[in-house]
């Protein structure tokens, strides 16, 4: 027997269809009820100022998913239907991962003292499809989440891309491969992309008052204004903060790598990779310098690199 007797891709299909049969797949109930103490936590996050959520004990909407998000130490009885596909998709060797699409619905509050449960349907399975990134397959499932009563409190479908990381390899033809996260650019961004080819960090700056803000917008927080200039950043930094990154797999990059908020004495922070350096050896409050590296042809990133390097 070899291995085109058996097709992987079918047998990922035949799996998506006997999960997707098993229809709306009950959760347990949430760890916690619904509770003041994290709806507190959740808008000093989200930077919320509304308290009429702490006012009339309700969950904001978009807090459904949190009431039942299991921890890291997930118990047999959280296992969803999409587990079982997902994890095939893995041992395929489809493990890199995308999300691609969430759409929430909001049907009514949730109260405080409410204990939530989330119910899950597997929706499908699409591919293999030729992707960006590589080759891969959609996946689609739906969760309902219930308090009291048969009314459902949220939906929410979501999709994900499970796609087989490109092999790195020494052939010229990965070599002059475009990369594949390329960063958006448009009207508010084109003059940060214009200084990095020139080797410049950019920082918007309001035309009006002159206040620096980061990442680019069309409108000052300060005042409003719509008229923007910039000013070139001195390309110094410093480590706010940072998370070093060892899965899943992304498209062009090699695992672990640093992703760090660099906080620039113009005052104002910027995400980017620090590079030069084992992760290990970041720490916050490191000194760093802009340093652009060519991603391929024509994509080219700011990172940061140790200052004395
Ligand atoms: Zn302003």
């Amino acid at each position: 027997m070899t291995d085109l007797d058996m097709s992987p891709g079918d047998e990922l299909l035949e799996l998506a269809e006997k999960q997707a049969a098993l229809g709306e797949v009950r959760g347990g109930p949430a760890a916690d009820p619904v509770n003041i103490p994290m709806i507190r936590h959740w808008l000093d996050a989200m930077g919320d100022a509304n308290r009429s959520y702490l006012d009339k004990g309700v969950s904001p909407p978009a807090m459904a998913q949190v009431w039942t998000m299991p921890g890291v130490r997930r118990g047999v009885k959280d296992r969803s239907p999409v587990d079982d596909v997902l994890a095939a998709l893995d041992a395929a060797g489809y493990t890199g991962v995308v999300a691609t699409n969430c759409e929430q619905t909001y049907h009514r509050p949730a109260r405080v003292g409410e204990r939530l449960s989330a119910a899950t349907r597997f929706s499908g399975l699409i591919g293999p499809k030729r992707t960006a990134l590589g080759e891969g397959y959609f996946a689609t499932w739906n969760v309902t989440w219930y308090g009291e009563g048969d009314a459902p409190v949220a939906e929410m479908m979501f999709r994900v891309l499970k796609f087989r990381p490109r092999r790195k390899s020494g052939t010229p033809a990965a070599s002059t491969a475009p990369y594949p996260l390329r960063p958006a650019q448009n009207r508010d961004t084109a003059f940060f992309w214009e200084g990095v080819r020139q080797g410049e960090l950019r920082i918007q700056s309001c035309a009006d008052c002159g206040r620096l803000r980061h990442p680019p917008g069309p409108v000052c927080p300060s005042c409003r204004s719509t008229s923007r200039s910039y000013v070139v950043a001195r390309g110094e930094g410093t480590v706010f903060s940072y998370v070093v990154h060892h899965h899943p797999p992304v498209p062009g990059r090699e695992t672990p790598f640093v992703v760090a908020v660099v906080e620039l004495p113009e005052g104002v922070r910027i995400v980017g990779n620090v590079v030069d350096c084992p992760p290990d050896a970041v720490g916050i409050g490191m000194e760093l310098r802009a340093t652009y590296r060519a991603m391929d042809d024509e994509v080219i990133l700011p990172m940061w690199a140790p200052r004395e390097s």
